[in-house]
């Protein structure tokens, strides 16, 4: 991460075919685009890419979820599973249906624990929602077997672990349907932009229509067209995914750049005693868009995190006092602090959010630290940064004993 590191001359390309059509909109005008469609382009490419019979793009990975749940019937006073440690964006795309986000515990997965998946579930939950944190992914066997188990809907968000595999199979892929951001600091970027992905073509069609107002997208007269049901405007513009068809064709290249740098770090840390790394679920293969490890404890965490600070290690983060990241410090959402009204259900619903403690997710944040991993970095920047890191953390750790 982020794509946008290695802007070029493909980007540029894409873009300007866009403007010289004049065509800034993904549906219709067929007579003016001089066949550019690059919406639709990049949605085969990410099909092709993933491995998944249908894609589609939308205008944010937010969006995306929003859509990934409304198209699999999700909606007010329904249940949706998800995890302490995510995004803002989780809880935002479920409540903006009505339905209520319930919040468990991560293991040393940096993922939903599916222990402790297993005692939220009520007769109201409806879906779970692993995401897959920092580059790496949740237990998907396990969790995929309670929701058969419970017929319950599994989301995948795949935001922040594009080109991630579990069991040979893309991230994405393996639950009901996938969602990823392209927002500008994501491994592949449009700007602004996301997509759900889905081998489901009941789902698919759902979302086609969902995205663009409920248009059922038939014939060639855009006014002409019927409304199944309602809809909203999550449509990308033909702008942001030119951006995304150029980046998705080098997407092989960005996942490899990730891991070779990913490698030369870990690799320096690797024997240090009081180091040790997430656990990847058997059969899983990191994106390596970040390098996460645990320390001790969060002392231990923090004096790293402050080591790094002098010695220049920047896009590295304990989550413990994030504000976007972990339950710790989302007040907001605690305190149900909207602009309107929300309903009674919800707010019943959120009640437990007043009182419950998440001891098991406190302790696994406060001793982690995920590095962002650059792309544009030399390889000798690289090597440095792991020498540099190698040094701060035998320092504190040595003080500590
Ligand atoms: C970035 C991100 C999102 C939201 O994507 P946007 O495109 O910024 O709306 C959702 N979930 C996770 C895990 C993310 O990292």
């Amino acid at each position: 991460m982020p794509g946008f590191e290695l802007f070029g001359d493909a980007e540029r390309k894409e873009v300007h075919d866009v403007l010289d059509s004049g065509v800034l909109m993904r549906y219709g005008f067929d007579g003016m685009r001089n066949g550019h469609w690059k919406a639709k382009e990049l949605e085969a490419a990410l099909q092709t890419q993933f491995n998944v019979q249908h894609a589609q793009l939308v205008s944010s990975g937010t969006a995306a979820v929003s859509v990934a749940l409304a198209i699999t019937g999700i909606g007010a006073g329904d249940e949706v599973i998800m995890p302490t440690f995510t995004f803002v964006a989780s809880f935002e795309a479920i409540m903006m249906l009505g339905a209520i986000p319930v919040l468990v515990d991560i293991d040393d997965t940096l993922t939903l624990d599916p222990a402790a998946i297993r005692k939220a579930i009520t007769p109201k939950t409806k879906a779970i929602m692993p995401v897959h944190m920092c580059g790496s992914m949740a237990n998907l066997d396990e969790i995929k077997a309670i929701c058969d188990e419970h017929n319950l809907i599994l989301v995948e968000d795949a935001c922040q672990a594009i080109g991630g595999t579990y069991k040979g199979k893309a991230l994405g892929t393996i639950g009901d349907v996938g969602c990823f951001s392209f927002d500008f600091v994501k491994t592949m970027t449009c700007g602004e932009g996301g997509a759900i992905i889905t081998n489901n073509s009941d789902f698919y069609t759902n979302a086609d229509h969902y995205s663009d107002h409920g248009h059922d997208h038939v014939g060639n007269d855009r006014g002409a067209e019927t409304h199944p049901f309602l809809g909203y405007n999550f449509r990308i513009s033909e702008l942001n995914a030119a951006v995304g068809l150029a980046q998705v064709r080098r997407l092989p290249e960005f996942l490899e750049i990730q891991k070779k740098h990913y490698d030369i770090l870990r690799e320096a840390l690797a024997d240090i005693p009081q180091v040790t790394f997430r656990t990847v679920p058997e059969g899983g293969v990191e994106s390596c868009a970040f390098l996460n490890f645990f320390l001790p404890d969060l002392d231990t965490a923090k004096s790293v995190m402050t080591g790094f600070k002098e010695n220049g290690i920047d896009v590295c983060f304990n989550y413990y006092d994030n504000n976007w990241h972990y339950i710790r410090k989302w007040e907001h959402l605690k305190d149900l602090k909207s602009l309107y009204p929300i309903s009674q259900e919800v707010r019943d619903g959120m009640q437990y959010l007043e009182t419950k403690t998440f001891e098991q997710s406190d302790q696994y944040i406060a001793r982690n630290i995920s590095c962002l991993i650059k792309m544009s970095w030399t390889e000798e920047e690289v090597r440095s940064r792991a020498i540099k890191m190698r040094e701060v953390i035998l320092n504190v750790v040595s003080s500590f004993v």
